[in-house]
This record gives structure tokens, sequence and C-alpha cells, in this order.
């Protein structure tokens, strides 16, 4: 198809004869790729719930006010088949997911077994249309990625599913998709980065004796799931830190442990699951981390130059996730950070309500700009010894051990 346009632009940049576009910015070069669906538009997980806010449609809303978003850019997701859920959780979860949901209730021996029908947990309509999509989502991610484009699925990051059972706010575990459909499609070396404020259970566990996969979470300490203690165990690398985590140590976590796993572990595919739950203001998390810090981690992740699938997670302060996710999608599709949001924009973002956040400590910023003010501060003992312990040794120590496992 011919594109007057595109190749002008192309000419005018490089100087090269009218007519001929260079093959580094050839109209077929895959581009970066939303992932979403209108599903996530709709009222879940009831009434009092952390998760009753604006997340997805946020995102996408403010996106597409900014002009970021293109018939080419974005892509609707479709459900999971439950054959393909039945890839990896029980088929008798699965049936009872299903059954519950068009119940409305749950019994009390389903609802201890499966962990459903709980605060946590709930049932709601729509749930498993919803859930469905979410592992459609990620699986669809992945393979776009493995053409070539780095996909941006946000609603996906449901890290605490279990094969079997519900687990904070996760009824199925939509990464453990993405991660498999790398590896159908003959990636090798699945790299698994979580930084979400809380350890991603679920993925470590579907992973932890695989050596095609590598889990690595970085997450607040002494938090629910109690699990991800420092250091290494099968595939897992777990990075503990303690509250108030600043920028200057994400990034030295990112320099001396995980960018330098990436590399000793050759990796060829990468997925990223980004809850905005470990941004200073998140309701339910310690964490002071700045999404500008959080956004040059993926940067420098994308940068490693592999087949890449950018998730969501938790995220409980819908302003924060909204400037998190939207800047994240502006970044990856090369848009220009705005230093203030335009008007409509910011009466967008004052229209948002979380019953977890008083409204004096809502912060104006939060309102009118997307980029937080960067938070710098001391790198703590503690964080550089979560460092040390998960940071690759060196080469003659990594053999012997190999040898002692075999
Ligand atoms: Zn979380």
């Amino acid at each position: 198809m011919h594109k007057p346009v595109l190749q002008n632009a192309a000419t005018d940049r490089t100087g090269t004869t009218p007519g001929v576009v260079p093959l580094s910015i050839a109209p077929e070069t895959p581009g970066p790729i939303y992932v979403g669906s209108d599903v996530y538009r709709r009222a879940a997980f009831g009434n009092n719930h952390p998760l009753n806010i604006v997340r997805h449609s946020a995102v996408l809303d403010l996106v597409e006010m900014l002009g970021w978003l293109s018939e080419k850019t974005y892509q609707a997701s479709e459900r999971a088949t439950v054959e393909q859920l039945r890839e990896f959780h029980d088929r008798d979860y699965i049936d009872a997911l299903q059954y519950a949901e068009s119940e409305g209730q749950v019994a009390p021996e389903v609802r201890e077994r499966y962990n459903i029908g709980t605060l946590e947990n709930p049932v709601f309509e729509g749930l498993f249309e919803r859930a469905s999509m979410t592992v459609g989502g990620s699986i669809l991610a992945a393979k776009l990625a493995c053409a070539g484009h780095i996909v941006f699925h946000p609603s996906g990051g449901t890290h605490h599913g279990r094969p079997d059972r519900a687990s904070g706010f996760c009824y199925f575990n939509d990464p453990v998709y993405a991660i498999n459909t790398f590896l159908e499609q003959g990636r090798q070396k699945v790299f698994y980065v979580d930084l979400d404020a809380h350890h991603g259970d679920g993925v470590e566990a579907a992973f932890e004796s695989e050596p095609r996969v590598m889990t690595v979470s970085v997450h607040e300490e002494e938090r629910w799931p109690y699990s991800g203690a420092a250091g290494k165990s099968g595939q897992a690398r777990n990075l503990p830190v303690p509250k108030g985590v600043n920028d200057s140590e994400l990034n030295y976590l990112m320099e001396e442990a995980i960018l330098p796993l990436a590399e000793d572990f050759s990796v060829d595919a990468v997925v990223i699951c980004c809850g905005a739950d470990c941004l200073a203001g998140d309701p339910l998390s310690g964490m002071m981390l700045s999404n500008v810090a959080l956004w040059q981690a993926v940067d420098q992740l994308i940068a490693l130059g592999q087949p890449t699938v950018i998730l969501g997670g938790g995220g409980y302060n819908p302003w924060t996730v909204t400037r998190y996710w939207a800047g994240l999608w502006g970044r990856i599709s090369g848009q220009e950070i705005p230093e203030s949001l335009p008007d409509k924009a910011v009466e967008f973002m004052r229209s948002m309500e979380c019953d977890l956040i008083d409204e004096e400590d809502v912060d104006e910023a939060w309102l009118t700009t997307m980029a937080d003010s960067p938070y710098p501060g001391p790198i703590r003992n503690a964080v550089k010894s979560v460092a040390s312990l998960v940071a690759p040794g060196n080469r003659s120590r990594m053999k012997g051990r190999k040898h002692d496992l075999a």
C-alpha cells in the first residue's frame, strides 16, 4: 500500500532518494501494540473491594485523550478457550468458577476448596469472561511479541493465580500463559521480572523446576503472601525490599542484580509484571517508587532486545495506576510525556474516586501531571544484600553447583 506521508517523512530524515524507504524505518517494521478489551469497562469485584476502582478503562481513556492510540497500535484480545485454560488450571477449578458465576453464590465447601466467593476473591457477574479474557490477552501478547512487536497488556499480571484455586484477587494466572506461549513458540530462555509490590508466588511456583524460565521478583518484605525470601530457589530469584524503597534502590537492583541475571541467563524472551502498587501513594504497600524510575526499569528490560510482553498487576490508587500505565504506553510507543496534562485529562483525573484514599491525601500532581518527581535516596544495606544474594556468581562456582545438583 502506498503511504506518501510516511515515505516523505522517511526521505526527509535520511536524505535518501525520494520513494525509497530505508529498511530500518520501513512501514512494515512491527511497532508497539496495546492489547486490551472493553470487558474491563464493566463493573467488577463488587463494592468494598480494593479493585473496585477504574484502572484499565482509565488508562485506555487517558491514552486516547492524549492521541497515543490508533487502529494500528490497539488490538482487542479474545477470551482463552476452556481447553486453553485447562493447560494450566485444573478442570474442576475451572468448572467450579463457571458454576459459581452462573449461580451467583458459592457453597461453603467450594469456598474452602477453591478460595472463591470470599471477600478477597468475590464471585461477580462477568467474572469468568473477564478472567479468561485476561489469559487470552496474554497469549495474544506473547504471540505478537514473537512477531517482533513490543506488547503492552496492562490488564494482565494476575500473578497469584494457582492451578487449583484463586489467590490475591487473581482467578487465573495470565503471566504463566504469556511465558508458556513463548516456550511453545520455541523460546528457550524466558525471563520473568515481577515489579509488583507483592511476591509473584503463582508464577514462581509454576516454573520453579523449568530450566527454560527464570522468575525474578522484587517485592516488599513482610507483606502478603509472605513468601519470596531473599535469594535463589530453583529457577526463582527473589529480592524482598524494606519499606520505603526509593528510586535509587530500584535502579541499584536493576544494575547489580536483574540485568546481570538476564545476561547470565542468555534470555531470549521477557515478560514483565508491572503491578502499580509499588508506587508511592498506593494504599496497600509501603514502597515509595516514582513512575519515572519504573519506566526506566522497563526501558532497560526492553533494551535487552528480545520479544517482550509488558503486563500490569496490582495497584489500588486509581490516579497513580493510571499515570504509571498510560505513561508506560507513552514511553513504549515513543511519545513525549507532557509536562502537564491537558484540561480534559485533568477533568478526567479529578472525576476518579477511591474509598481507600482520603480526599485530602489526593496529591494535586496526581491530577495535573503524568510523570512523578523522582524519589532518589540512599541505597540501604538490606537492598545491597538482597542484590548480592541473587546476582550471578562467578562461572566456575555456578558450574560446580550445577555439577553437584546433577
Ligand atoms: Zn501487588
